[in-house]
């Protein structure tokens, strides 16, 4: 078994860390401790660390021994406002538009893509239609907040990538998944026109394991694109680590570079993977890439979620300016309720604050911020928050001190007899601030906005 283990380091030996030790564990069931020391050996990286990483991902088993060092991990269960978002929600459309114009039509061949009026974006690039024309487009639409990424990775003269972050973390923000599940050729359409619009010729698009089975319809979608656009470009689908934190462009770029799946301070990994210029989006971006250049019109949609206490929960196509009444207006929704905006780390909204966009309240340009789940009248939002408090404490990464101590303070604070409101107010604040990515930061909002709602 060993010396299998150790010929698989050998033969891997230029392959990424995960890949290795994804084929050691498919090769034993898990990962033999003497693998993991040729493996070090190989890449020069210490043992402790390797187990520091292979630890960060669930999926992963050791020897009996190391697994029973591991610390014992109780599982907190989802919330139950969570837990109503799963399976069908995220595949039921309330609201469709130029973005989700294929959905739930089968078009899941290029074939068929073609019927539906799929592949005009690329029929432009046959046109003559040039890099830098599919770059304005891009910024003069304002499909992204990140235009300088664009036009700096479009101006390298040297091998530059693209990774497509599908991993929402939040179990409620499902909606781009389903998206990817009913029209595969879009995103495939529209990672190219991004790779033509920047000259990258390599692409790495991260599904959280939830969605892993989405990984061969997405690589069968890209191959026939490659050979249809003729644009030389190969994207590579990878399963990620599924944490509460995978949102963050930060976490795929640590994934690649074999370190702990954990958001970095900024800059650690913004502008390289592998000493290569790289650009980071949603992967949902890139389904609106295809519909914008392929309409030639401004459509600066987005997916939101909307479940809880409306006459149907699913998904709305909306644009990216749809205010919090307007979205639970379409679901549904009696009289001015409570809304929780952002899942797992959003913040309760009601009153005014229903009058404003959902962009207002989003942290980053991720899906799991454009979920909104409409309290019931019986519904408490520190109840709610209490409920969410526990799980992130078990789940957020715990690789910055303020979260590491303040989400698991939160919990238990809010889990004491009789809230003391002052203090975990304070404590709440604190993380809001001093938290190292948004998703922690969000952990903050959501009990800081739960105690407002009490005032
Ligand atoms: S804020 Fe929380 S989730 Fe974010 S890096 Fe720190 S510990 Fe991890």
């Amino acid at each position: 078994m060993e010396a299998r283990g150790s010929q698989i380091v050998e033969d891997m030996r230029e392959a990424p860390l995960l890949d290795v030790l994804r084929a050691l564990q498919s090769d034993a069931g898990h990962l033999a401790r003497e693998s993991l020391e040729s493996l070090s050996r190989s890449k020069l990286i210490s043992l402790d660390r390797i187990y520091g990483i292979a630890a960060s991902y669930p999926e992963f088993r050791f020897d009996d021994e190391e697994e029973g060092r591991r610390p014992p991990r109780e599982e907190a269960p989802l919330p139950a406002f969570a837990t109503v978002a799963e399976g069908e929600v995220h595949r039921r459309m309330l609201a469709p538009g130029p973005l989700t114009s294929r959905y739930g039509k089968e078009a899941t061949s290029l074939g068929r893509y073609r019927e539906l009026g799929g592949m005009s974006a690329i029929a432009r690039i046959e046109d003559g239609m040039k890099p830098e024309q599919v770059l304005s487009e891009v910024l003069l639409g304002d499909l992204t907040r990140r235009h300088g990424t664009w036009q700096r990775v479009a101006t390298y003269a040297w091998d530059r990538v693209i990774v497509a972050n599908n991993q929402t973390g939040d179990p409620l923000a499902g909606q781009v998944s389903a998206l990817l599940e009913q029209d595969p050729y879009a995103f495939a359409e529209g990672i190219y026109l991004a790779a033509y619009a920047t000259g990258a010729r390599e692409g790495y698009l991260f599904l959280g394991p939830r969605y892993a089975h989405l990984s061969e319809p997405l690589t069968a979608a890209a191959a026939d694109m490659k050979l249809f656009s003729k644009i030389d470009f190969e994207l590579e689908v990878i399963i990620g680590p599924g944490i509460l934190v995978s949102s963050e462009d930060s976490v795929p770029l640590a994934a690649m570079h074999g370190e702990r799946p954990v958001p970095a301070s900024e800059g650690k990994f913004s502008e390289k993977v592998w000493s290569k210029p790289v650009l980071v989006e949603n992967a949902g971006l890139f389904t609106v890439l295809a519909a914008v250049l392929g309409t030639r019109e401004r459509v600066n949609n987005r997916l939101y979620q909307v479940t809880g206490d409306v006459r149907e929960a699913g998904v709305i196509e909306a644009p990216a300016e749809t205010t919090v009444s307007e979205l639970i207006g379409e679901a549904g929704s009696h009289g001015r309720p409570q809304v929780l905006v952002g899942g797992l780390s959003g913040t309760f909204v009601s009153g005014d604050g229903l009058e404003r966009p959902v962009s207002d309240y989003e942290r980053s340009d991720n899906p799991r911020w454009r979920t909104l789940h409409v309290l019931a009248a019986e519904d408490d939002a520190l109840e709610m928050a209490a409920a969410g408090a526990a799980y992130n404490a078990r789940n957020l990464c715990g690789y910055c001190i303020p979260c590491r101590i303040g989400s698991v303070r939160m919990a238990e604070l809010l889990a004491a007899p009789g809230h003391d409101l002052e203090t975990l107010a304070e404590t709440a604040a604190m993380l809001e601030k001093c938290g190292l990515c948004n998703v922690g930061k969000g952990a903050g909002a959501l009990v800081r906005s739960a105690i407002e709602m009490r005032a």
